[in-house]
């Protein structure tokens, strides 16, 4: 089995859970056995890194906003860490020699070059960071299957179809349904939640994440970047994928067969259990995961989303349609007006808004290479700032 580990983002929601589901596990085996955490990064909480540090003592440590990486160094003064610094620190530690399995945990389109460093060295990536196979998940899919280096899902969704399409063949497969919980604006009207505050967005009532994700799961823009998500690591075209809402987040996703059966995969809302079968793959181990209980299946409901509510979903449809550049667009225009709304610039429902206009005024390309996507990426990212500038927002 593959152990010896790099956590990208080891300071975030995902990084954190991700170091004790390597403890939970550690548990039980014997020193030989033991998973090992090879390589860390965090992006500023050099804090948490430097603690991290003396805790597992890795053979390398990124810091990723250069900013911070002399107060790191003083931090971990007399560790024996080597530290590496900005976006090519992320990228070494992702395919160093002595790593075999890559946990991609950072946010937002900062890990492409990382993952694709990682896939092009044939590790294993466990992909908790959605944003770079959003943008480019033909190029990283491409170049995993090249370079035989494999692709595991860390969403709790994903996790949950892999899972699921153990029971068929991927010609056997009628459609793929995402779950969702719905996020704290299930069941609002539209012109109720224009002008949600930073805290309402951020008080979602199932998961526990980090910023970024968490708004994206009240805009429901979390789903359409996991409809395209899905799209590229499963091979499958849009039209065979569905959104349900469940909002107890007991079915964590399912696949439907062409003979009618549909496996589902089902665990407590709790990150430990994707992240560690990522990590285990394909075999399964005691770990901290809570178990699920007769209770937890009492009540388990089902209802369609509300596309007036979310008008994120359909365009995530229409992007994983669309491919090309479009994604990189959608992405980035998400991504820039999101830290613009947790700044307090601009209204919760001009998110959806600003994104729908990068879409519909970019310089669609239908195949883009590299460089185009991140020039598409760059382009969203300013035009948000222009929209913003020239007070075009309601
Ligand atoms: P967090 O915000 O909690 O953590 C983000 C991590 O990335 C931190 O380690 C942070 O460092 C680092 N980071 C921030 N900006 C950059 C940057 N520009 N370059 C490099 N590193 C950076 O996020 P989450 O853990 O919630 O999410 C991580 C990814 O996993 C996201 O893509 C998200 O969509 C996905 N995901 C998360 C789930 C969850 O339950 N949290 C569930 C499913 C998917 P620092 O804190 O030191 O500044
Ligand atoms: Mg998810």
């Amino acid at each position: 089995m593959r152990k010896r580990i790099a956590i990208l983002g080891s300071t975030g929601s995902i990084g954190t859970t991700a170091l004790r589901v390597i403890d939970g596990v550690n548990a039980s085996l014997t020193e030989e056995e033991q998973f090992k955490v090879v390589a860390l990064s965090g992006h500023s909480n050099v804090k948490l890194l430097a603690e991290q540090v003396r805790r597992y003592q890795p053979r390398y440590a990124a810091v990723s906003d250069t900013d911070y990486v002399s107060r790191f160094q003083r931090l971990v003064e007399g560790q024996n860490v080597q530290v590496l610094a900005g976006t090519e620190g992320l990228k070494k530690i992702a395919e160093v020699e002595e790593v075999d399995t890559v946990l991609a945990a950072v946010v937002g389109a900062a890990g492409l070059a990382a993952v694709l460093a990682a896939i092009r060295k044939g590790k294993r990536a466990a992909i908790a960071n959605k944003e770079p196979l959003v943008i480019a998940g033909k190029l990283i899919t491409s170049e995993a299957k090249k370079c035989e280096a494999q692709l595991i899902p860390v969403d709790s969704e994903h996790s949950a179809i892999f899972q699921a399409l153990q029971s068929g063949r991927h010609n056997e497969v009628e459609k793929i349904v995402l779950t969702t919980s719905g996020g704290p604006f299930r069941g609002a009207r539209p012109e109720n939640i224009h002008d949600a505050t930073v805290e309402q967005v951020l008080a979602h009532p199932v998961w526990r994440m980090g910023r970024k994700i968490t708004v994206d799961s009240a805009t429901m823009m979390n789903k359409a970047l996991e409809i395209i998500e899905a799209r590229w690591l499963f091979n499958m075209t849009p039209e065979k994928i569905e959104v349900l809402v469940h909002p107890q987040s007991i079915i964590h996703s399912l696949v439907e067969f062409v003979d009618g059966s549909v496996i589902a995969q089902m665990g407590i809302p709790d990150m430990s259990l994707p992240i560690q079968y990522a990590l285990t793959y394909p075999v399964r181990m005691a770990g901290i995961a809570k178990k699920l209980k007769a209770e937890h299946l009492r009540t388990l409901t089902f209802e369609q989303p509300d596309f007036r509510v979310f008008p994120a979903i359909e365009m995530g449809f229409e992007v994983a349609q669309k491919g090309g550049t479009a994604a990189a667009v959608f992405n980035a225009a998400n991504e820039a007006a999101v830290e613009q709304f947790l700044a307090g610039r601009i209204k919760f429902g001009n998110i959806v808004e600003l994104v729908r206009h990068c879409l519909e005024n970019c310089n669609y390309r239908d195949r883009a290479t590299l460089e185009e996507l991140l020039e598409a990426d760059a382009w969203a990212k300013k035009e948000v700032m222009e929209c913003l500038k020239n007070h075009q927002l309601r």
